[in-house]
C-alpha cells in the first residue's frame, strides 16, 4: 500500500527527492533482506544520514505528512544485524527528531518506535559493550521518552530498566554516557512501580553518590540525579529506605551547602531540586520525624528568611515552606473536646445517626497522631498498575457525583401521605376555601399570639457596666471627652434590677410568665438602685431603617428560646444595621501575605518562648479569669448567633479564637459572629479563626470580613463594614483524629487570618462572617411587615410548627385581596398560582435572610408591580427553616445535629419538625391540584461569586455524563430555564453561567431535588448568593451588601412577575408580540448557553489561582489529599520541560 501511495510523488518530483529515492531503495532491500545486502543496506544508511546531516530541508521530506520514511527507516533498525547500519539508523532518528517538536517524536511512537529501541537496549546489552551505541540508544529514549505515555511500562516489560541502570554503574566517571542514563532513568522513575523497582536494583545509592555539596562541575548532572531521586523517593518504600540510611540529615546538610555558597543564586533550579527530595521524603510519618530530629525546620526556616528578599527565589521560600507546614507536628485544637459545649437532649436520638455515633465516641478520641503512611505493611505501590489513561481517571473524579440512574433522574410523583392525614394543612391554605364578605375585607394578618408591642415607646437602654458602680447618665454621643464604658446588653439584669441568680432560667420563660415587661422597667427606680447601669441614648434610626425597631426587637428576643439561655442582646442586632453608600471593592490580594502568615506560624515552633499562650475566653471554663491588665483583648458572644468558643492570647498583639461547634456535632464551623473590647487604637491586631473546615474560601479571593462598632453606631452610622487586611485561608498545623472525622482521614483544620486596626478608644465592636440576621431580628421585621398590610394585601402569618428548641417556625402567605366577592373574582383569586419560597435552612448563610428580606418587603410593597405580582400569585413562605441552627449560631445544622437540607427525602416529624411540615404542607398543595408553579429555597454560597441558581434537568444531567446517549431524544419542557434567564437580564448580581441544572447524587435530599422529583415541580431552585461579590454586570468588583441582597430578593419576584407571562399561553395576546419573541427565544435551545456542552456542572471552587504561589490546602499528612495523591501516570510529571531549558540555560551561564 505504501509503495501504491507513494510511489508516484517520488518518481515525478526531481531533484530534492533524493534522500525519498535512496528510501525507496532501502524499503526494497529490506523486503527482499539477501546477506550480500548488508554492505548496500550499510552504504544507503550512510547516505541519507550524510544527506540529512546537511540538507536541513531533506528532513521534512522523510517526515512529511503522507510520507512512510519513518516506517522504512524503524523497518531498517527492527531487521538489521549490523552495527554500523544500526548506528547510522540511529543517527538519522537522532537528527530527524532532533527539530520539530513534539510532532515527529509523535510520529515515531505511533509507528512503534519505542518498544524497538527498547527491546535493541536490551539485546545490545548482552553483547560486548558498545559505549557509542548505548549512548546514542540513550540519547534517543531520552527524546522519546516523555513523548511516550506508555514509556515507563514499556520499559519494564520489554526488561530495559536494569540495562540502564547498570549503564550508569559502569560509567559514573564517564560523564558523556552517564547524562544520557540519567536523563533515560529520570523517565523511567516517573512510574511508581518502576520507581520500587529501580530502588530494589540499586538506583537510590546510585544517585546518592553523583549528588553531592556544591561544585559548579557537572551542574546538569548533578540536576538530573536530583531529579530522578526524588522521583524514586515518591514510592514509599523507597523513601523509608531512605530515612533508614540516614539521608534526610545528609540531605539537608547539601542543601545548606548549596544555600551558602550559591551566593549568586545561579543554581536555584538544583537548590529546588534537593528540596524537592526532601519534600517527597517527609511524605512518610518515619520522614517528617528524622527531618524533625535533624533540626530540619531550624534550618529551612533560617534559609528560607534569608531568601525573602530575593524574589527569584521565592520557588526556594515556597518548598520549604511546604515542607515545613508539612513536618509542623500536627496537634489537636486546644479544647477538652471539639464536641459543642452545649448538648441539647433530643426526643429521640437515631441509631446510628451521627448524633449517637457522635456520643458513643469513646473518651480522648479528640487526640491527634500522625495517622498518615500506618499501613507500613502494604506497599501499595507494587499493586497498583499503571495501565490507566490519564483521561480516564480525570473524567470519574469530575462526574462521580452525576446521578446516572435515568429512573432516578425522571421526576415521579412519590406516594405521600394518605390525604385524610394532610389535611390538616387546610389551616395553612385558609385563601382557598374562606368565605369574603363584602365588607368584611381584612386581610387575617397574624395568626401568632399578638405582642405586647408599642410602636410609641421610645425609652433609653440600659447599658450596665462593670467598671462604675455609681449610676451614671451618659452624655449623648458626639462628647468624645467622656468615653463611653460600654458593656453588653442584658436582659436578665433588668429584672427587677437585681442580677438573676438562675441564669439558666430561659428567656422563652420571661415571655411565659407574662409578668415582665422589660423595657417598661428598665429606665425606672429598681435599675438605678442596683448601682451598676448606666442609661444611653439610642441613636434614632426609626427614619433610616424603616423596618427595625430597638424596642420591638428586645421584644422579639425575649420570646426567643435559646440551648444556653442567652441573657444578652448584641448591639448591631439592637441597633440595627443601615447599609452602606459607599462602594467596597473586592480586595486586592497582596502578595506574599500568606507566607508572612505561615512564617510566623512555624515560628510558634521554632521561638516557643514568645508566646504568651494566654486563654482570655473561653466558654468550657466559665470561670475562666477575664484578665483587666489592660493588655488583653475582651471577648464575648453570648447572645443570638454568636458562637466564639475559646480566645487565645498568642502575641501581644495576635489572638487564635475557636469556634464553637454545631450543637449535638462535633464540627462544621464557618460562620462567627463575636464580640471584641478593650482594644488600644491604632494598633495592628491579627486574629486566626483556627477551626476553620472547607479547604477554600472567598478570603482568598477579597472577601472582607464584617465589623460593627458601636462608637460608630452611636455616632450616628450604626452599618456593619467590610474591614480586616493581610487576610488569607489556608491549611493550618491543628488536626482531628480520624474517628473524630467520622472514619475519614484525620482531618486538618484551616485558619481564617485577618489582621484589624481599631480606630476608637473605649469601642466595642463585633466580627462576623457576614452581615448577621437572628431569628429575633426576622420576627421583628415580620411583624413590622405586617403593619404594612393594606386592604389590597392578603397577608397571612400561621406557625409552621414548632422547632425541637420551642421556636416558632413562621409561614407567610401573601397575595391580592379579591377584587370584590363576585363569584368571577374569588374564582380567580383561588385559581392563582403557587409559588413556594424558604430560606436560611443553613444558618451560616445570612445572606440568604437579606435576600427573603427583599422579596417580602417588596410583596408587600404599594407598588403596581408588586400589586399585579399578587394578583398573579399565591405565596407561601417560610423566611426560616431553621431558626434554632441561627439562634445557637450554629453554621450548618439544627439542634438534631443534621444538615436539615438532607433531609428532604425522609424527614422525621420529631427530628426535623421544619423539613416534616414544609414538605407535607406542599404534598397537600399537590393534592389538592396545587402543585407550585415555582419553588425557591435561598441559599448562600461561600465559594463561588454572583447570584445563581441551581436547578433540574434530565437532559442536562444526561449530557454531563456522556452515556446513556440514546436517552437525548426524551422530551423536556425547557421552562425551567426561563426564570435564571429573565433574572440574569434583571438582576445585576445575577450570572446565569454560573446556574447549573444538573441533579447530583449527593444533593438527592435537598429540597430542590425533591420537590422536583417527588412533588412534580419543575421549576425547583436553589438560589445561591455570593457571600464575597462579583466579578461580573454592575456589581463587577465588588463586594456585596445587604443592599445588593435585598435587591436581589425583590428582582426575584419582578422575574416571577415575567414568567407569568410566559407561563399563561391564554393570556399572551394581552401583551406585546415582543414579549413572544423573547419567549421563543428563551425556549429555544439554540439560544441557551453551552446547550451542546453544557458545562454548567458547577464544580466546588472556579476561582483562577491567585498570584502568590503558595499551596493554601495542600500541604498536609491528608494521604486523600489529591495534590498528594502519588503519580501512577507513565510520564506525567517528569521531565519538566521548563526546568530544562531553564537548566540549558543556567548552564551557558557557568
Ligand atoms: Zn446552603
Amino acid at each position: 500500500m505504501w509503495q501504491e501511495m507513494n510511489k508516484p510523488k517520488m518518481a515525478t518530483e526531481k531533484g530534492a527527492s533524493r534522500v525519498l529515492m535512496l528510501l525507496g531503495q532501502l524499503e526494497r532491500l529490506n523486503e527482499e533482506p539477501k546477506v550480500s545486502d548488508t554492505d548496500a543496506t550499510r552504504q544507503i544508511t550512510g547516505k541519507i544520514l550524510h544527506i540529512i546531516q546537511t540538507q536541513e530541508k531533506t528532513r521534512k521530506e522523510v517526515m512529511s505528512k503522507g510520507s512512510s520514511g519513518m516506517d522504512v527507516i524503524l523497518s531498517t533498525l527492527e531487521n538489521t544485524g549490523d552495527l554500523q547500519t544500526t548506528l547510522n539508523v540511529l543517527s538519522i532518528l537522532n537528527e530527524l527528531l532532533t527539530v520539530g517538536g513534539g510532532r515527529r517524536t509523535g510520529v515515531f511512537v505511533s509507528k512503534g518506535g519505542t518498544a524497538i529501541l527498547l527491546q535493541l537496549l536490551v539485546s545490545s546489552s548482552k553483547d560486548p559493550l558498545n559505549e557509542e551505541l548505548m549512548l546514542h540508544i540513550h540519547t534517543l529514549l531520552f527524546k522519546v521518552g516523555p513523548k511516550d505515555r506508555k514509556f515507563g511500562v514499556k520499559a519494564r516489560l520489554n526488561g530495559a530498566l536494569n540495562v540502564t541502570v547498570n549503564q550508569a554503574k559502569h560509567n559514573l566517571q564517564n560523564h558523556k554516557l552517564l547524562l544520557p542514563c540519567l536523563q533515560v532513568l529520570r523517565v523511567y522513575s516517573g512510574n511508581l512501580v518502576n520507581a520500587v523497582s529501580l530502588g530494589k536494583s540499586g538506583a537510590l545509592e546510585l544517585m546518592f553518590e553523583i549528588i553531592g555539596p556544591f561544585s559548579k562541575k557537572s551542574t546538569t548532572l548533578l540536576k538530573v540525579a536530583l531529579d530522578t531521586l526524588a522521583a524514586l523517593l515518591k514510592s514509599k518504600m523507597n523513601a523509608r529506605w531512605a530515612v533508614d540510611r540516614g539521608y534526610i540529615p545528609t540531605l539537608l546538610a547539601i542543601y545548606q551547602d548549596w544555600h551558602r555558597n550559591d551566593t549568586r543564586h545561579r543554581h536555584m533550579i538544583i537548590r529546588k531540586s534537593i528540596l524537592g527530595c526532601i519534600k517527597n521524603l517527609t511524605n512518610i510519618k518515619l520522614g517528617r520525624k528524622a527531618f524533625i530530629d535533624a533540626n530540619g525546620m531550624r534550618i529551612l526556616y533560617n534559609t528560607s528568611t534569608e531568601c525573602l528578599p530575593v524574589r527569584t527565589l521565592d520557588p526556594l521560600v515556597n518548598t520549604s515552606s511546604l515542607i515545613m507546614r508539612k513536618c509542623f507536628p500536627k496537634n489537636r485544637l486546644p479544647l477538652p473536646t471539639i464536641k459543642s459545649v452545649y448538648q441539647y437532649p433530643l426526643p429521640r436520638i437515631l441509631a446510628g445517626g451521627p448524633v449517637a455515633q457522635l456520643y458513643s465516641l469513646p473518651p480522648g478520641v479528640d487526640d491527634v497522631v500522625d495517622e498518615s503512611d500506618e499501613n507500613e505493611a502494604t506497599e501499595v505501590d507494587t499493586e497498583n498498575d499503571t495501565e490507566n489513561e490519564d483521561d480516564e481517571t480525570g473524567h470519574k473524579t469530575q462526574n462521580d457525583d452525576i446521578e446516572t440512574d435515568i429512573n432516578k433522574l425522571r421526576p415521579r410523583q412519590m406516594q405521600s401521605r394518605p390525604f385524610d392525614e394532610l389535611r390538616v394543612y387546610e389551616r395553612f391554605c385558609l385563601e382557598f376555601t374562606q368565605y369574603f364578605k363584602d365588607n368584611d375585607f381584612q386581610s387575617p394578618g397574624s395568626v401568632m399570639p399578638p405582642s405586647s408591642f408599642d410602636p410609641n415607646r421610645h425609652h433609653p437602654l440600659i447599658i450596665p457596666t462593670t467598671q462604675n458602680r455609681r449610676p451614671k447618665n451618659i452624655q449623648p454621643p458626639r462628647s468624645n471627652d467622656s468615653p463611653l464604658e460600654l458593656d453588653s446588653i442584658s436582659i436578665s439584669k433588668t429584672l427587677e434590677g437585681k442580677p438573676n441568680p438562675d441564669l439558666a432560667c430561659s428567656l422563652g420563660q420571661l415571655v411565659l410568665d407574662g409578668d415582665v415587661s422589660v423595657n417598661g422597667e428598665s429606665g425606672d427606680g429598681p435599675q438605678e438602685e442596683s448601682g451598676d447601669q448606666a442609661v444611653i441614648e439610642v441613636p434614632d434610626t426609626a427614619a433610616l431603617l424603616p423596618l427595625h425597631d430597638p424596642d420591638l426587637y428586645l421584644e422579639m428576643v425575649k420570646g426567643t428560646r435559646s440551648v444556653p439561655a442567652y441573657t444578652e442582646v448584641a448591639y448591631p442586632d439592637y441597633f440595627g444595621h443601615v447599609a452602606l453608600n459607599l462602594r467596597e471593592p473586592i480586595l486586592e490580594r497582596a502578595y506574599g501575605v500568606q507566607r508572612t502568615k505561615i512564617f510566623q506560624d512555624i515560628e510558634r515552633l521554632i521561638h516557643p518562648s514568645d508566646i504568651l499562650d494566654r486563654v482570655v475566653y473561653d466558654l468550657d471554663n466559665q470561670s475562666c479569669p477575664i484578665l483587666d491588665n489592660g493588655e488583653s483583648l475582651k471577648f464575648n458572644s453570648k447572645f443570638e448567633s454568636g458562637n466564639l468558643r475559646k480566645a487565645i492570647q498568642i502575641r501581644k498583639f495576635e489572638y487564635d479564637l475557636i469556634l464553637n461547634s454545631d450543637i449535638n456535632s462535633n464540627h462544621y464551623h464557618q460562620w462567627f459572629y463575636f464580640e471584641v473590647g478593650n482594644m488600644r487604637p491604632g494598633v495592628r491586631y491579627r486574629f486566626n479563626i483556627i477551626n476553620c473546615e472547607k479547604s477554600n474560601s472567598q478570603f482568598n479571593y477579597g472577601m472582607q470580613v464584617l465589623m460593627y462598632s458601636v462608637q460608630e453606631a452611636i455616632n450616628g452610622s450604626p452599618q456593619w463594614v467590610r474591614t480586616g487586611s493581610d487576610i488569607c485561608y489556608y491549611k493550618n498545623h491543628f488536626s482531628r483524629s480520624s474517628i473524630a472525622a467520622g472514619g475519614q482521614k484525620g482531618k486538618s483544620y484551616f485558619s481564617m487570618t485577618f489582621t484589624v486596626t481599631f480606630q476608637q478608644k473605649d469601642d466595642v465592636c463585633y466580627f462576623a462572617y457576614h452581615y448577621p440576621y437572628t431569628y429575633s431580628t426576622l420576627k421583628m421585621h415580620l411583624q413590622k411587615l405586617s403593619g404594612l398590610c393594606t386592604s389590597e394585601i392578603y397577608y397571612r402569618q400561621d406557625e409552621l410548627c414548632e422547632t425541637l428548641g420551642g421556636n416558632s417556625c413562621p409561614l407567610l402567605t401573601i397575595t391580592a385581596m379579591p377584587e370584590s366577592s363576585s363569584n368571577e373574582h374569588i374564582s380567580q383569586f383561588r385559581s392563582r398560582p403557587v409559588v413556594f419560597l424558604s430560606s436560611r435552612v443553613h444558618p451560616g448563610e445570612t445572606n440568604s435572610s437579606w435576600v427573603m428580606k427583599g422579596s417580602l418587603e417588596f410583596l408587600m410593597s404599594s407598588s403596581p408591580q408588586a400589586q399585579s405580582l399578587r394578583e398573579s400569585y399565591i405565596f407561601k413562605i417560610i423566611p426560616m427553616l431553621n431558626p434554632d441552627g441561627v439562634i445557637n449560631g450554629n453554621h450548618r445544622c439544627s439542634l438534631s445535629g443534621e444538615d436539615l437540607n438532607r433531609q428532604w427525602q425522609n424527614p422525621n416529624a420529631e427530628l426535623h419538625p421544619t423539613i416534616y411540615h414544609a414538605k407535607s404542607l406542599l404534598q397537600y398543595l399537590r393534592a389538592t391540584g396545587r402543585t407550585p408553579l415555582v419553588f425557591c429555597d435561598y441559599h448562600g454560597h461561600s465559594r463561588k461569586k454572583n447570584v445563581f441558581m441551581y436547578g433540574c434537568s434530565v437532559k442536562e444531567t444526561v449530557w454531563q455524563t456522556n452515556v446513556n446517549t440514546s436517552n437525548c431524544d426524551l422530551h423536556e419542557d425547557l421552562g425551567y430555564r426561563t426564570l435564571p434567564k429573565l433574572l440574569s437580564q434583571m438582576a445585576p448580581a445575577f450570572s446565569l453561567s454560573s446556574c447549573s441544572f444538573v441533579v447530583e447524587r449527593s444533593k438527592e435530599a435537598t429540597a430542590r431535588v425533591v420537590v422536583w422529583r417527588e412533588i412534580g415541580v419543575q421549576r425547583s431552585y436553589t438560589m445561591e448568593s455570593t457571600l464575597c461579590g462579583c466579578d461580573q454586570g454592575k456589581y463587577k468588583g465588588l463586594q456585596i451588601g445587604t443592599r445588593e441582597l435585598e435587591e436581589m430578593g425583590a428582582q426575584f419576584c419582578v422575574g416571577l412577575l415575567r414568567l407569568r407571562r410566559f407561563t399563561t399561553p391564554l393570556e399572551l395576546h394581552n401583551h406585546n408580540s415582543h414579549l413572544l419573541d423573547m419567549e421563543n427565544d428563551l425556549k429555544d435551545p439554540r439560544s441557551i448557553p453551552n446547550i451542546t456542552s453544557p458545562t454548567t456542572y458547577v464544580l466546588e471552587e472556579d476561582e483562577p489561582a491567585f498570584l502568590e504561589e503558595v499551596d493554601y490546602s495542600a500541604e498536609s499528612n491528608d494521604e486523600n489529599d489529591p495534590d498528594f495523591e502519588p503519580d501512577l501516570q507513565d510520564n506525567r510529571v517528569l521531565p519538566d520541560p521548563s526546568s530544562d531549558s531553564e537548566l540549558s540555560r543556567q548552564d551557558s551561564l557557568t
